[in-house]
């Protein structure tokens, strides 16, 4: 995971180098023969926040950036994947736990080299029992707020924590809406 953009080398349509122009007033990668235009590197991830019984599921981060820190279980949304699935994939992936989105609660932007945006649901448990996923979780558990503050945990970590104690709901799914698009979704103020 690098936040880092790799700087392209050739046409990933037609395999000619590429050179750079300046289109729409910026500098872009594009081919000369094909007329490719490399508009940028985008990333987005999800996270979910899921309380039960008073306490909230996190992941201790098993590799770097972050080894050892306690994050809420979450991920990278595959191409084509609405980001609600990506949300419910990732935390079953992750913990072994079945959870729906109920709503969008904070979305942390960092533009850079590569463009990184991350979206943070707040969930309801609906099933499933408490299996790390080997590869990237090394411990996993469910904590009271009081003990979250005691983990090593990044800021955006416990400040979504506290937010999702709100009583304002956030951004929910409105399935009413025709968009245009197949996977095409709206989500709103309730
Ligand atoms: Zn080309």
């Amino acid at each position: 995971m690098s936040y880092k953009a790799t700087p392209y080398n050739f046409c990933p349509v037609c395999g000619n180098p590429l050179i750079t122009l300046v289109i729409d007033k910026l500098p872009r990668r594009t081919c000369p023969k094909c007329s490719y235009v490399h508009w940028g590197d985008f990333s987005l991830g999800v996270g979910g926040v899921l309380w039960h019984e008073g306490k909230v599921l996190l992941v201790q981060r098993g590799h770097n950036p972050g080894k050892g820190m306690w994050t809420i279980p979450g991920g990278y949304v595959d191409q084509g994947e609405p980001i609600g699935t990506a949300v419910v994939r990732e935390i079953q992936e992750e913990t072994g736990i079945i959870a729906k989105p109920l709503s969008l609660i904070a979305l942390r932007d960092r533009p850079g080299e590569k463009h990184d945006a991350y979206i943070i649901f707040l969930m309801q448990l609906l099933g499933g029992s408490l299996q790390a996923q080997p590869e990237e979780v090394s411990n996993l558990g469910f904590f009271t707020l009081e003990e979250c503050q005691n983990l090593p945990i990044p800021s955006l970590t416990l400040n979504a924590l506290k937010a999702s104690q709100s009583k304002s709901q956030g951004l929910v799914l409105n399935a009413d809406v025709d968009l245009l698009g197949a996977l095409s979704t709206l989500y709103q103020i309730p």
